[in-house]
C-alpha cells in the first residue's frame, strides 16, 4: 500500500489538471451504504422507473413511499476524510473538478466549490416540478407526503413533484454530462474513487480520460472493470488512503 501511495503522490505532484470521479463508495465511510451491497435499498425493493413515475398516480405514490425510507439517512451525514482530502486538494489549486455519481452533497459540505462539482445523478436535497421547474426543499415535500399527500403536486402549476435525483429510465442532465466529458478529456490525472465503474454513461468517463492520455488511477475497495487499463490500482478504503496522500504534502484533512 505504501508504494502505491508513493506513486499516487508523485502523480498528484506532477499533475496540472487533476480530476476526481466519485461513486457511492466514497460516502460509505460517512455511513451511507452503496445501493448494491447486501442489505442496500435495491436488494430490498425494486426501484420505480421514471416511466412508471410518469405513467400513473400509483407509480408516483410507490415512488414517494420508497423515498420516505430512502431519504432520512441523507439528512444526517457528514463528509469523511476522503471528501475532506478532495476539498483540500481543490483548495491547494491541484484538483480542478469533481465529477460525482452521488446525490448526497457531501463534496459541497466538505468545502468544494459549487461550480467545481458536477453532479451526474442530481441532488437529493432538492425537489422539482417536472412542468414549471419550481425548486423546493425535499424535506418539506417529505413532510407533505407523511401528512397524507401521497403523490404531491406543484402549488404553482399542478405539475408532478419529483426529487432532483435521476431515476432509472430518466436521462442524465445533458449540460452536466457535457461538462463531465470536457473535464475527462482535459485531465492529465483522472482519479476514480469508490465506484464500481459499471453504471453507464458515467462509467465511460475513465475511458475518455485514457483516450486523451490522462493517467488513470482507481481507488476502490473491490475490483472494477477498468483495473486492467489503469496506471495504478489502489485496493482499499478511500478515507485512510486519501488522508495519507494529503499528509504526505504536509496538509491535513479538516472539517470545513
Ligand atoms: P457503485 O456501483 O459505483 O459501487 C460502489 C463501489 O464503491 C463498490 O465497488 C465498492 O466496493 C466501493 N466501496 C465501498 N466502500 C468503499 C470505501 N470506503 N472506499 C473505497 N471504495 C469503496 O455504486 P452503487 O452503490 O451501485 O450506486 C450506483 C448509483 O447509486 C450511484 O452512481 C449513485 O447515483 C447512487 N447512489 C448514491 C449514493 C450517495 O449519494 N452517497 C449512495 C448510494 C447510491
Ligand atoms: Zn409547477
Amino acid at each position: 500500500m505504501k508504494e502505491q501511495i508513493d506513486v499516487l503522490v508523485e502523480l498528484v505532484e506532477k499533475s496540472t489538471c487533476m480530476v476526481a470521479f466519485t461513486g457511492a463508495g466514497i460516502s460509505t465511510e460517512s455511513g451511507l451504504p452503496d445501493f448494491r451491497s447486501p442489505g442496500g435499498v435495491w436488494s430490498r425493493f425494486r426501484p420505480v422507473t421514471f416511466q412508471e413515475f410518469q405513467a400513473s398516480d400509483r407509480g408516483r405514490m410507490d415512488y414517494w413511499d420508497r423515498y420516505l425510507e430512502f431519504y432520512p439517512p441523507f439528512t444526517q451525514v457528514q463528509p469523511n476524510p476522503a471528501h475532506l482530502a478532495l476539498a483540500e486538494l481543490e483548495k491547494q489549486g491541484i484538483l480542478k473538478a469533481i465529477i460525482t455519481q452521488n446525490i448526497d452533497r457531501l463534496h459541497h459540505a466538505a468545502g468544494n466549490a459549487e461550480e467545481k462539482v458536477i453532479e451526474l445523478h442530481g441532488r437529493i436535497d432538492q425537489t422539482i416540478c417536472l412542468d414549471c421547474g419550481l425548486t423546493l426543499n425535499t424535506g418539506i415535500i417529505i413532510d407533505r407526503v407523511k401528512s397524507g399527500e401521497r403523490a404531491p403536486t406543484c402549488d404553482q402549476c399542478g405539475g408532478w413533484l419529483k426529487p432532483a435525483t435521476i431515476s432509472f429510465g430518466q436521462n442524465l442532465p445533458a449540460q452536466e454530462l457535457e461538462k463531465a466529458a470536457r473535464w475527462a478529456s482535459s485531465a492529465d490525472l483522472f482519479l476514480a474513487i469508490g465506484s464500481s465503474l459499471t453504471v453507464h454513461p458515467a462509467a465511460a468517463l475513465p475511458g475518455l480520460a485514457l483516450e486523451h492520455n490522462a493517467h488513470l488511477v482507481i481507488l476502490n475497495a473491490t475490483a472494477t472493470s477498468y483495473d486492467s487499463h489503469a496506471h495504478l490500482v489502489i485496493t482499499g478504503q478511500a478515507g485512510p488512503v486519501l488522508a495519507a496522500v494529503i499528509e504526505r504534502f504536509g496538509w491535513s484533512v479538516r472539517p470545513n
